[in-house]
């Protein structure tokens, strides 16, 4: 069963919450003179915000799903051993039961698996050839001194597209990009489920088959990102006409066995905390073993507390069930749908993780050089104090001669984490965005007034070019008067 297999008879076509809420949060919607102030005092950078001015946090996904009963439930059996914990075990297993791995090595987040994984097979003037680059990622493997290769289709970039699967590789490119490199300087291919990037966009199990066999006849390692693979079995189950009829493990299993290495970070994949590195080959494991306890902790908690392990283990459970994974992707597609009959231009096909919208198309008026995402994401917190996250050049790291790179496209990521926001909540996400687009004019540029080196996204600092967000906020109060 899944949220969108419920038909309404009123022709409606609303995606249907499968789960109840026993446990709530009280939000705070703040005036917009605050969130004027809010701006300021965080540098025009939501990752720079206090909840405490936030009304919907759609920074992010990560570790912001919501945890079911059986997850809280599990974390109170715990057992608390610096060593051979029995959670730990339980995590093991549940990674051998869904993923199909025996081998398997816990850190504490995504990014540390990237790390490890990147200290131990990139060596200096490496390339690694991936579907789509992810920020964290892309930062370990120049830092050990590799570069990227993204070889996406040649329509994955474009907003609006009828490709449903926008994450797959070009195995012409990939092919090209081994013959040119060499086979001997690419350690390995790295494929990203639901690239996050490009808009939370799948690959098929079709196109992963092609890439491993280019692995296979090349000799080269293929490593998955699964952060976000419960999503992407979920739209492959719907959208892959041979796997139709698998099961969610099924697919999910296809998938993982197609890697040598496959490594997530569970703060996105179960609803949880931490993250791991799984395997079938023993060498592999080996190479990588030692670096756990340097960086993270004894190998039976990786730098996790024992309560995450265990909240862990039943989340990789419940990504089988397609009303938990499900939720997620049909909102966004419910979204995505509204958004478009209105004429806002959003990535499409709907993806997973989020909704899209495109800020180069919205503020066509802004130069790049201004960061046109970075602008949509501020105005956009401030007329509604919703908190998207900036996914374009302001994301994007300088070249290693410090020139500016600027980003393949310029989204606003609205996240939309697994069962926290109700219907209404997106429909007032929708009306003002519909604001926002009827005043677009208005939105003005950024320049940075303290970038530092590596991920300025986290830390960096902007400010208006102009006044724009004090005459938005003036137009703001005209159309609503004293509303919030
Ligand atoms: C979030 C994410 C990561 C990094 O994981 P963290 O737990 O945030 O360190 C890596 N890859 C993808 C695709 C992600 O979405």
């Amino acid at each position: 069963m899944s949220n969108s297999q419920v038909k309404f008879y009123s022709g409606e076509s609303i995606p249907l919450e499968l789960h109840k809420t026993r446990i709530v949060q009280k939000l705070h919607l703040v005036p917009i003179e605050r969130r004027l102030q809010a701006l300021y005092e965080g540098g025009f950078n939501t990752f720079q915000l206090n909840t405490k001015d936030v009304f919907l946090d759609m920074l992010t996904d990560s570790g912001t799903n919501a945890m079911s009963d059986n997850q809280l439930s599990a974390m109170m059996q715990a057992d608390d051993a610096y060593a051979g914990s029995q959670s730990f075990f339980r995590l093991q297993k549940a990674v051998e039961d869904v993923l199909g791995k025996k081998y398997f090595l816990p850190v504490h987040q995504g990014r540390a698996a990237e790390s490890i994984i990147s200290i131990t097979f990139v060596k200096k003037g490496d390339v690694i050839p991936m579907n789509y680059h992810f920020t964290t990622a892309m930062a370990h493997i120049t830092q050990n001194g590799g570069r990227i290769e993204e070889l996406l289709c040649d329509d994955a970039l474009q907003i609006k597209s009828d490709n449903p699967f926008k994450g797959n590789m070009d195995i012409d490119k990939l092919v090209a990009c081994i013959e040119k490199n060499g086979k001997e300087n690419i350690p390995f291919i790295r494929m990203e489920a639901s690239t996050n990037l490009i808009g939370g966009q799948p690959f098929s199990i079709a196109n992963l088959m092609d890439v491993r066999r280019v692995a296979d006849k090349y000799g080269i390692m293929l490593v998955l990102d699964a952060s976000l693979i419960g999503e992407n079995a979920y739209l492959v189950k719907q959208r892959e006409r041979e796997w139709q009829e698998n099961s969610m493990a099924d697919i999910l299993k296809t998938m993982t066995n197609l890697a040598d290495l496959v490594y997530f970070s569970s703060r996105k994949l179960s609803s949880s905390r931490g993250g791991g590195l799984c395997t079938n080959r023993k060498d592999l494991y080996l190479k990588m073993e030692a670096l756990v306890p340097l960086f993270e902790g004894f190998l039976t908690y990786g730098g996790m507390s024992v309560r995450e392990i265990e909240a862990m283990a039943v989340g990789l459970y419940e990504t089988l069930d397609e009303t938990v994974t499900g939720q997620s992707p049909e909102f966004i597609k419910y979204a995505v749908g509204e958004l478009d009959k209105l004429g806002i231009p959003v990535v499409m096909p709907a993806g997973v993780l989020g909704v899209h919208i495109d800020a180069k198309q919205i503020c066509a008026h802004v130069p790049q050089t201004e960061y046109q995402a970075g602008a949509l994401t501020a105005a956009f917190f401030l007329i509604s104090g919703i908190r998207g996250m900036e996914r374009g050049s302001v994301s994007n790291q300088r070249d290693e001669n410090g020139n500016e790179t600027w980003a393949d496209m310029e989204l606003l990521r609205l996240a939309v984490p697994r069962r926290v926001f109700t219907l209404s909540q997106i429909k007032y996400v929708i009306d003002r965005m519909l604001w926002l687009c009827d005043n677009r004019e208005m939105i003005g540029g950024l320049k940075f007034i303290y970038e530092p080196p590596v991920l300025r996204f986290f830390m960096g600092k902007l400010e208006p070019v102009s006044d724009w967000p004090e005459r938005l906020m003036a137009k703001f109060r005209k159309d609503f008067g004293d509303s919030l």
